[in-house]
């Protein structure tokens, strides 16, 4: 199968290998030293000297992380959103008794830095601000770095969804001031899904210090303290680190300009192979993102039945819209482990796929 989904990813083989070997005490020197091992690596990715916790859990529950270790039920946040990833962190400070102040830009869009700046000016009760680095649901990049200038201007806590970028797409944590940045392993880790990493930086910490929201498994206290003995609080899922140590590895080798430089040549080619389509484009081309890219469906086609079509004779996963867009857009997830011929079969399947489903392709647009 060729999964071309936002996530999970596929994993190199030597990732894969690494998953069978046994169990070691997680208590004892060998889950040490590979603990330590891949927190230096992932902070070479994350460019950034704050403390870096590892988590055993998707990526929802470090979303869950960065907000009840930052802050207290009644704290005032705002959320900025251009998608359902941003929908669901700002769903998850409101589940945990935050005031949240959504500020929404239309899907496909990228927010609006001077949107924010006047949202932040108007209302200094403002403690800390939600954002989405990409958007994976509408394949969209915000400019982070210009909206962590903004929120620093008012010196506001930044809480960033890097899950879908950091590692593929630049972000360059302490040059851009970001607080508590958080991604997942299915992602451009190219490691199964199951565990979380998140930056941590000092003023994160000092919000830590006063902040009153329940917590238990997520205390990013308990795994700064367990971290620094070599430990994590609670048992780790120690074949996805012995994955991870593979896959940091490989992308040291492979370089993190390399990388970076990767995923924007596959994400233009991407963008160029579905236009040849006669397929038009989901989000705003300056915004697009490097590492998904949501295409609309075409007049008259059936999403369903063009991925099912995809998958059952060609054997190309792609992956539908989420929320309002459900049905009006697919998406190639082209993060991780890819390169241009797997976008080049992606391809040659959406064109059968479609010729089957009685388009003329290419589309006439
Ligand atoms: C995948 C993703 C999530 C959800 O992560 P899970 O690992 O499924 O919990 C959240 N935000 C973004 C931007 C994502 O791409």
């Amino acid at each position: 199968m060729n999964l071309r989904i936002p996530g999970p990813t596929p994993c190199p083989p030597e990732v894969l290998a690494a998953m069978s070997g046994q169990m070691v005490n997680h208590r004892g020197p060998e889950f040490s030293a590979l603990l330590t091992k891949v927190t230096g690596l992932l902070k070479e990715f994350f460019q950034t000297s704050n403390d870096l916790l590892t988590l055993t859990t998707s990526g929802t529950g470090a979303l869950e992380a960065a907000v009840v270790n930052t802050l207290s039920p009644g704290d005032k946040v705002l959320s900025v959103v251009i998608g359902n990833f941003g929908e669901r962190f700002a769903e998850i400070a409101r589940v945990f008794g935050a005031e949240v102040v959504m500020l929404q830009f239309e899907w496909g869009t990228a927010a609006d830095p001077e949107a924010i700046r006047q949202a932040l000016h108007g209302d200094p009760a403002i403690k800390a601000v939600l954002v989405t680095h990409n958007e994976t649901s509408t394949g969209v990049t915000n400019d982070l770095h210009t909206i962590a200038k903004v929120v620093k201007e008012f010196d506001k806590l930044l809480l960033v969804d890097a899950i879908s970028s950091i590692g593929s797409i630049d972000l360059p944590v302490d040059a851009w001031s970001c607080d508590v940045v958080v991604t997942g392993s299915q992602k451009g880790w190219m490691v199964p899904p199951g565990l979380a990493f998140a930056s941590v930086s000092p003023a994160a910490w000092e919000a830590f210090r006063t902040a009153k929201m329940p917590r238990f498994y997520f205390d990013f206290g308990k795994a700064k303290k367990f971290a620094d003995k070599g430990q994590t609080p609670w048992t780790p899922a120690i074949s996805l680190y012995y994955a991870l140590g593979v896959s940091l590895e490989l992308m040291k080798e492979e370089g993190f300009q390399n990388i970076i430089a990767r995923h924007t040549r596959v994400a233009s080619y991407t963008r160029k192979k579905m236009q040849e389509l006669g397929l038009s484009l989901f989000a705003d081309e300056h915004c697009a993102s490097n590492t998904v890219t949501a295409v609309n469906v075409p007049q008259g086609v059936n999403v369903r039945a063009l991925l099912k079509i995809l998958k059952d004779k060609y054997g190309v996963v792609l992956s539908a819209g989420q929320g309002k867009i459900a049905d009006s857009i697919f998406r190639v997830g082209h993060l991780g482990y890819v390169g241009e011929s797997d976008i080049d079969a992606v391809y040659e399947a959406l064109r059968e796929s479609l010729s089957e489903l009685g388009c003329k392709v290419p589309l006439l647009t």
